[in-house]
């Protein structure tokens, strides 16, 4: 067996024990003699993972009691509409766009209402997050929207915008337990987790309790109310099963790294080993604004195509996989998530130098 440096953007790198642990379990789970794959959801055996994963989780969160953990499915892309469909009850909500996901979030919640774009950074191609400490929040808006870290472009929020007092919903996909949050400063934490924690297939979403009501749009259906959801534990139909499973898994692994506090440092400590070659590079350049930068998602660039090329084509030929930047950007990409160990990140810098010395 030989494992490659994964560097993809989602789905994403897992821990390796938690693969481990997950294989050994496969055929036989705890002695009930099936793969959790194989179990029904509303078994004895089910109902522990999947109230353990929530405990887990909120203790790694430090989530409050008034605020709902959901596990649901539709990815990420499915809150672009069941966040409007639930929460506009005036139907007006203020996007901040600073990237492709926010983008189609701000597009969807159109269809519902009036949603406004009161910033954006498509002006510099997303590379910076905007001034949001002061904008024109709508004295109506239901909500304010912004997609936290950027994927694609590389950009992190260091400061969350001032809401003036609206609920903030956030769409923490490609950061989701890579540092600690303070949950109270949201509305709506939601992201899909094949970016940072487990299997595509699995949406969390963490929300205020006084936001889940049966007010929600005309004709939104049963299955993307949020209430539903809550009132049943996310047991209302057969929830993505095995993909809970294995997010449970990751945030016990997580717990046992020291939590978000030590991942925070361990993150920051992995993500400067590249910034700091990036920056002294005489080839290879960041595409960020210096403060704006995601500890996450790494894009850089050469300043030549054909060079970007060739690199991506080496560097998978020496075990670093999926360093290809996003089609709508170009050059590379590096996604270094908190299962991306730190020999990873210092192993690609060392092949970045030696390709940089050939290229001079
Ligand atoms: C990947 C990603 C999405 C889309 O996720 P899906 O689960 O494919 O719908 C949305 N937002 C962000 C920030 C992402 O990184």
């Amino acid at each position: 067996m030989s494992r490659v440096y994964n560097f993809s953007a989602g789905p994403a790198v897992l821990p390796e024990e938690v693969l481990k642990e997950a294989a050994d379990e496969m055929l036989d789970y705890r002695g009930t003699g099936m793969s959790v794959m194989e179990m029904s959801h509303r078994s004895k055996a089910y109902d522990t993972i999947i109230k353990e994963a929530e405990a887990d989780l909120r203790e790694l969160m430090n989530i409050p009691d008034n605020y709902k953990v959901l596990f649901l499915q539709g990815g990420a892309s499915q809150q672009f509409a069941m966040i409007p469909m639930n929460l506009m009850k005036n139907r007006v909500a203020d996007y901040i766009v600073t990237g492709q996901w926010a983008k189609k979030a701000y597009q969807e919640a159109c269809i519902y209402g009036k949603a406004n774009k009161i910033a954006s950074s498509e002006d510099q191609t997303f590379s910076y997050i905007p001034d949001c400490s002061d904008l024109p929040i709508s004295e109506d808006a239901d909500y304010v929207y912004i997609c936290e870290n950027n994927t694609i472009y590389g950009t992190k929020f260091k400061t969350l915008p001032n809401t003036k007092g609206k609920p903030l919903v956030a769409d923490v996909s490609s950061c989701f337990l890579s540092e600690p949050v303070d949950v109270t400063k949201y509305g709506v934490i939601y992201g899909g987790v094949q970016k940072n924690i487990g299997p595509a297939g699995v949406v969390i979403v963490i929300i205020r309790e006084d936001l889940i009501t049966e007010d929600v749009l005309p004709g939104t259906p049963t299955m993307l109310k949020y209430k539903i959801h809550a009132d049943n534990d996310s047991l209302y139909n057969t929830p993505p099963a095995y993909g809970i499973y294995i997010c449970g898994k990751v945030f016990k692994w997580l717990k046992k790294q020291g939590g978000l506090e030590a991942m925070k440092a361990y993150n920051e400590k992995k993500a400067a080993i590249l910034y700091d070659y990036l920056d002294q590079s005489k080839l290879f350049k960041g595409t960020v604004r210096k403060e704006d930068r995601s500890l996450m998602n790494v894009p850089f660039v050469t300043g030549n195509e054909e060079l970007d090329a060739k690199f991506v084509k080496e560097a998978k030929a020496a075990g670093f996989e999926n360093l290809k930047g996003h089609r709508t950007v170009g050059g590379m990409r590096a996604s270094i998530y908190n299962a991306m160990p730190m020999e990873g990140v210092e192993k690609l810098v060392e092949f970045m130098k030696k390709f940089e010395e050939e290229n001079a």
